[in-house]
């Protein structure tokens, strides 16, 4: 199994070297805008122990993580009034991994409207703030 790189973007932000607009932390995980949205509010939740993906991540803390993605997955759907709320999680590259730090993705939907493309177009940073700030919002309210 390929080693666990520090040097990737994910490693960068969760040691504070690069910004992100963050919506959530706690001891071991952090929730941030995805800078490449495939719907409005999509989103990344990430525990801070390092692991590549699922595959050699430590059961224990996986078992931290998914309430987490509940959590998140929750106020996104109220927050921006989503019909349905689509989680995905890529593991190496011919799957679709483009950064290896494990992260979910928290990808909000409607009905009748496609998903834009993964890693497609960077969206403008205060829509991100606006976007995080509606969904720190919701999980305040609960
Ligand atoms: P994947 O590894 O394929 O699950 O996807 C990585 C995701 O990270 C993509 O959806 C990118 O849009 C997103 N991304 C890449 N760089 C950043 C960044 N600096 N901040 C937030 N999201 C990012």
């Amino acid at each position: 199994m390929t080693a666990y790189d520090d040097g990737n973007i994910f490693a960068k932000i969760l040691r504070g070297e690069i910004p992100s607009h963050r919506v959530y932390e706690d001891d071991d995980t952090v929730a941030f805008m995805d800078v490449m949205p495939q719907s409005p509010g999509h989103l990344l939740v990430l525990p801070k122990a390092p692991s590549r993906n699922l595959l050699d991540a430590d059961p224990a803390v996986l078992a931290k993580l998914l309430p987490v993605v509940q959590k998140l997955a929750r106020a996104a759907k109220t927050a921006f009034e989503a019909d349905g709320v689509f989680i995905a999680q890529f593991n190496e590259a011919p799957a679709g991994q483009t950064v290896f730090h494990l992260h979910v993705h928290v990808i909000p939907r409607y009905d009748g409207i496609a998903l834009a493309p993964h890693s497609g177009t960077m969206e403008k940073p205060d829509v991100l703030a606006e976007q995080a700030a509606k969904l720190k919002a919701a999980l305040a309210a609960g």
